[in-house]
């Protein structure tokens, strides 16, 4: 089998109620594989074998990306935040990938397109390209559609927000869904919204915290998102510990996802959501919520 078939088509469970998609049995890890090979396939049209694709991103895409131009026979200039965890940083290696550190006073946006002027490559610009909607308005909506009978509620958190939009728009149109849209508390796009901002740790790799993307503004123009939950990190923790004693190790989008999907179970809603990445990419966060576990555990045990 070709290896690019392995994207997608990823299992489907149900944990409590929730339906569930593991789309960290993509072949990377998430379901930013099908971003990338959607992104690529079209990038491909204007360029060259052995030509440059280029992606900002301090997140799952730069892997992927890696992943698929070397299986398709390009190069991938992956820039990312100088803060970008090590361990994505080495993922994007391991592909080939070449990553440039982007400084907070830079703007990694200009720097890609810069970039791609010089090298004759694509920037391929996930956060408004149409082939991110694509992706999930092509595989991930119609996926969730074939493997769940009962849901009724589609709820996602927003990066690019390529998924909510994408996946959201075919259930919508497709099987009446209602579409629920998570973002991060304490985000520009939190204040954009509601005129306030909050404070809170920036645990949610994947969600946006610092931009409004064009694709979310999409979503919301189209009235694709019927309903804006906005999530904090301590709901989302809760979320992955609720997942990790079900079995599933999702990552902490996915204990975000989790949370507010059995949040509004409760409601009446029957809810079909996503387990973008797990926890293994995060070890830092993984090694902090285990000593915690542990510490809450001995506690409880002297006092009985
Ligand atoms: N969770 C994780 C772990 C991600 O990497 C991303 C992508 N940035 C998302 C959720 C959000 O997906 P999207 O970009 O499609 O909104």
């Amino acid at each position: 089998m070709p290896l690019l078939n392995l994207v997608g088509n990823t299992p489907m469970v149900n944990v409590g109620g929730v339906s569930l998609k593991l789309e960290y049995m993509n072949p990377t890890g998430s379901h930013k594989d099908r971003t990338a090979l959607y992104m690529i396939r079209d990038a491909s049209r204007n360029l060259r074998k052995g030509g440059y694709v280029i992606e900002y991103t301090s997140g799952n895409t730069g892997i992927s990306v890696a992943w698929v131009a070397g299986i398709l026979g390009y190069r991938a200039i992956i820039l990312v935040p100088q803060k970008t965890s090590i361990n994505k940083v080495n993922m994007i290696k391991l592909f080939n990938g070449e990553v440039k550190f982007v400084a907070e006073n830079e703007d990694g946006h200009m720097l890609a397109e810069d970039l791609a002027k010089r090298t004759e490559g694509v920037f391929l610009a996930q956060t408004r390209n149409m082939a991110n909607f694509k992706a999930h308005y092509e595989t991930t909506g119609p996926e969730i559609a074939r493997e769940t009978k009962h849901a009724n509620c589609f709820v996602m958190g927003a990066g690019t927000a390529g998924t909510v939009y994408g996946a959201g728009k075919y259930l919508k149109e497709k099987l009446d869904m209602r579409v629920y849209a998570l973002i991060p508390r304490g985000s520009y796009v939190q204040e954009i919204l509601t005129g306030s901002s909050e404070n809170d740790r920036e645990i949610m790799e994947g969600f946006s915290y610092h931009n409004f993307s064009e694709l979310l503004h999409r979503a919301i123009e189209e009235e694709v998102i019927d309903e804006i939950i906005y999530v904090s990190s301590k709901e989302a923790i809760e979320g992955m510990r609720l997942l990790w004693n079900r079995g599933i190790p999702g990552g902490p989008t996915a204990g975000a996802n989790f949370y507010h999907a059995l949040k509004l179970m409760k409601q009446g809603c029957r809810p079909v959501t996503l387990v973008p990445d797990s926890i293994i990419r995060y070890p830092h966060l993984l090694e902090e919520i285990v000593r915690e576990k542990m510490k809450s555990e001995e506690i409880e045990k002297s006092e009985n």
